[in-house]
């Protein structure tokens, strides 16, 4: 029997890769459903390659191009993010979504996913960060799966395989990003194109730029705490800019699990569509002998106040995490704009958090509020 997946963000980093592993374990899966925000010619190839059931395209000034591209196929077009919560509840077919939008637009698609009972390939941490608490309540209330496919959270997900005593402590690892290696004072005037420039990664714009402030490895503390119920005092950090251990479980005898793999997220990626299972991936296994060792370091929380931000964020719960997001999103925004430098993130997040109207347990229609409210005050701080 086929897999029958929906992919979520199909044209981006993650949706492409993913699509990869399609191409190249063809006999295992369907393509049912794929979703770009804007790409309509990659969507258009991508449906007619893998013969996609439907596509939809977020932005609706491209639906007439991605239409006439697709001429009378057998694919069903929509445009609008909104009508994807719908076909992913009346399509029967799909067991399993991967959730590879970008950022908060995410969080509906997915928890449409997780009540229809689908099985949820995580990429998108900012649904985690956001609305974790309503995301793993949904999860559980309608009995659906969530695999991580963040490298890291998908190397715990994997050493925590057949394992049955706690964790005592997760080691989440981190590259460092670009300026591991810069003086604070110079990553000011760091531009667009160094905060792009990821040394160990090829990701997506957002994700990178999150990867320069260490943000992301902020959002991915958070992602693990939930994804694993690991309070977040028990994630530490630690700066690993070989990138070959992909994150670490230490267990309450002394042992520390770690996997390992050349950094190539086609790896987490299959592992979450073909779990339990593990399949050729064509991709080099690691070479110890030349890789001349491996360091680990404790971040610079002063240069990269951005992780700090995040597990205060996290233990001050309620909508404080969804605050950040929407305001990292915004600044992140600001700053490919060049309207900001990277150093100005961090105190524009701060203090749209200072500003928020605190919530302890919030409805999803609280966290939507919260996201709307904390954009427009991260807007007008960076406007002031
Ligand atoms: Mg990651």
């Amino acid at each position: 029997m086929k897999k029958k997946i929906a992919i979520l963000g199909s044209t981006g980093s993650i949706g492409t890769q993913a699509l990869d592993v399609v191409r190249s374990h063809r006999e295992m899966f369907d393509v049912c459903l794929l979703t770009a925000n804007s790409n309509a010619s990659l969507l258009a190839s991508q449906a007619g390659e893998f013969n996609a059931g439907a596509v939809v395209i977020g932005n609706r000034e491209m639906y007439g191009e991605l239409s006439s591209l697709l001429g009378p196929t057998g694919t069903a077009v929509y445009a609008g993010n909104e009508v994807i919560p719908e076909l992913l509840s009346d399509n029967g077919e799909i067991d399993t979504v991967i959730a590879a939008m970008t950022g908060f637009s995410g969080l509906m698609p997915t928890l449409a996913a997780l009540k229809a009972g689908k099985t949820v390939a995580i990429a998108n941490k900012e649904t985690l960060v956001a609305a974790g608490a309503i995301v793993m309540e949904t999860a559980r209330t309608h009995n659906a799966s969530i695999i991580p496919v963040d490298s890291e959270h998908s190397a715990i997900f994997q050493v925590l395989q057949g394992e049955h005593s706690p964790i005592g402590k997760i080691l989440l690892t981190a590259s460092g990003g670009p300026f591991l290696r810069i003086p604070a004072s110079e990553m000011a005037a760091a531009g667009v194109h160094d905060a792009l420039n990821h040394p160990k990664w090829k990701m997506g714009r957002k994700v990178t730029i999150d990867s320069a402030t260490l943000m992301n490895k902020g959002f991915e503390v958070i992602e693990a705490g939930w994804l694993f119920d690991v309070p977040v005092k028990d994630i530490e950090v630690v700066i690993h800019p070989q990138s070959i251990i992909h994150s670490m479980v230490a267990f309450m005898d002394g042992s520390v699990l770690a996997q390992m793999s050349v950094p190539d997220m086609r790896i987490p990626i299959q592992y979450a569509l073909t779990y339990p299972e593990r399949m050729p991936s064509g991709i080099p296994q690691i070479d110890f002998c030349s890789l001349g060792g491996f360091t680990f370091a404790s971040p610079d929380t002063e240069k990269f106040p951005c992780l700090s931000i995040a597990y205060e964020a996290a233990a001050k719960g309620g909508n404080i995490p969804c605050a950040m997001n929407a305001a990292d999103e915004i600044a992140v925004e600001a700053f490919l704009q060049g309207r900001i430098t990277l150093c100005d993130i961090p105190g524009i997040i701060a203090d749209t958090i200072a500003k928020c109207t605190f919530i302890q347990d919030p409805d999803i229609d609280g966290i939507i509020s919260t996201d709307s409210e904390c954009r427009r005050t991260a807007e007008s701080i960076i406007g002031d």
